[in-house]
């Protein structure tokens, strides 16, 4: 430990007196101050050890405390720490991670062929729906301009990234929308209490009449997560995201897949869309790129939307880290550990495990299904199972519950806990993992169902986190 670190109570204070987090109110005293890594343990300044079921935000693939990507980055930062790629600036790491990227997407069915660097996803997701306007703006189709999303989606925080995700709390309080978005329904077969087989002819009806009625002419493009991650790790029936893709390609929309969370090895592959069978035009990447050891995106395009929108001026717009040189090296460091380690192995193997042991908690009244899809998992909380209803409060406070009674972190949402740990997790740590659930799950519905308060005041109630 530093000895020269602050006391707890001092960093807490500190914090409380000057950092702005996301989705916390000014009001609330508590602070969760984290100080170590290693694996999948987290260890806070008062030294107690928490089991990261989360794997951070979604992005941990290869575990805490990896000194070998450490060293990658110090060598990096010591020859080149900084350069530019933009107009015709270039470097070696970026050139290389490039590269490798289009070389694991050729691997699969992604196909894509070049790569445009972000900080994050929520930038990613705004050049790749500028991507999208641009490619039929300089094809002279100007009026293609609406974008599709979905129910339930998540995409970012930015303007046009917000307005494509389906949480109000990024569009209320700000004025004026960007507008021209659609939203489609998501397949949540839980919700809709329908079987996964009925799903797909309703919505691909739904947006064949989407497109009838606002005009194909008039659509860039659909934004979809192949697998909804923050609305609470919800997979599609396996023939949806092929089907979809079909009536996008029969009338020019560009299919843009949102890959924050699932790419490389959260699914079992390095896309998932690899697995799901589809190509989309655009793809967008973060969190798992480089474990978030250093922040980075990127968006891959096919060769057709790159020959477009690489045309007279090239790509119109950019950002100053794109291609960082230390995210790259750090990107190319977690991706020589995921393929040495068979990380995507691991995460099938693991995700399996964990859907066997998360099965054993449906016998609760509060559980109304859990599900998995990789080292994607979710536990949907409801009321009364009969009635499919959800908390009307989410799942945050229950999530801070399991964190402060048992150490082990999962993540609250609208209506599920959810877990994606990292893809090393331990199968000791798995049965760990969800024996915190069940210790906190068994007496939440003892106490649901005693009269007076429920148990879900707290500082999250109603909030979103991302
Ligand atoms: N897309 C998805 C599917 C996400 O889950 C997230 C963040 O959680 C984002 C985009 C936004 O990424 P960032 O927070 O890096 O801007």
């Amino acid at each position: 430990a530093d000895s020269l670190a602050p006391a707890p109570e001092a960093l807490a204070a500190t914090d409380r007196a000057r950092l702005v987090h996301p989705f916390l109110p000014a009001a609330q005293d508590k602070r969760v101050v984290m100080v170590e890594g290693e694996g999948c343990r987290l260890r806070d300044a008062e030294g107690r050890t928490y089991l990261d079921a989360t794997a951070g935000m979604w992005l941990c693939q290869v575990g805490h405390g990896r000194a070998e990507i450490a060293e990658a980055a110090a060598a990096q930062m010591r020859r080149l720490e900084y350069a530019t790629t933009f107009w015709d600036f270039t470097h070696d790491r970026a050139v290389a991670l490039a590269d490798r990227l289009v070389r694991l997407s050729r691997n699969g069915q992604g196909a894509a062929e070049r790569v445009h660097f972000t900080s994050g996803g929520s930038e990613g997701v705004e050049i790749a729906l500028r991507m999208a306007r641009n490619f039929h703006h300089r094809r002279g189709q100007t009026e293609r301009t609406w974008i599709l999303t979905r129910t339930g989606s998540y995409h970012g925080a930015g303007y046009a990234s917000g307005e494509v995700s389906d949480f109000p709390c990024y569009t209320t309080g700000f004025g004026p929308h960007p507008g021209r978005v659609h939203r489609l329904t998501a397949p949540y077969p839980y919700a809709m209490g329908l079987d996964p087989e009925q799903i797909t002819d309703l919505l691909v009806d739904e947006l064949e009449a989407a497109v009838a009625s606002i005009g194909a002419h008039r659509i860039a493009a659909m934004i979809g997560e192949p697998v909804q991650a923050l609305g609470g790790m919800i997979a599609p029936p396996d023939d949806y995201w092929p089907r979809i893709a079909e009536v996008l390609r029969r009338h020019g929309i560009l299919l843009v897949m949102d890959e924050v969370v699932t790419a490389f090895g959260r699914v079992g592959h390095w896309f998932a869309a690899d697995r799901m069978g589809v190509r989309p035009d655009l793809t967008v990447l973060s969190k798992g790129l480089t474990s978030g050891y250093f922040p980075l995106g990127a968006v891959l395009m096919t060769g057709r939307v790159a020959d477009v929108v690489t045309g007279d001026g090239g790509f119109p717009v950019g950002h100053t880290y794109s291609g960082h040189p230390t995210g790259c090296a750090v990107a190319m460091a977690n991706l020589d550990i995921i393929e040495r380690e068979d990380l995507l192995a691991a995460a099938d193997r693991t995700g399996a495990r964990l859907a066997a042991e998360l099965a054993t908690l449906r016998g609760l009244p509060s559980v109304g299904e859990t599900r998995q899809y990789g080292l994607m998992a979710a536990v949907e909380i409801v009321r009364d199972s009969p009635t499919r209803d959800p908390l009307p409060e989410g799942t945050y406070a229950l999530a801070d519950e399991i964190r402060d009674r048992t150490g082990v972190l999962v993540r609250g949402g609208p209506r599920a806990l959810t877990l994606a740990p990292p893809l090393v997790m331990s199968d000791a740590e798995v049965t760990e993992a969800v024996a915190g659930i069940a210790e906190v799950l068994s007496g939440f519905h003892r106490r649901a169902a005693a009269p007076g308060p429920g148990p879900h005041a707290g500082a999250h109630a109603g909030s979103v986190t991302t």
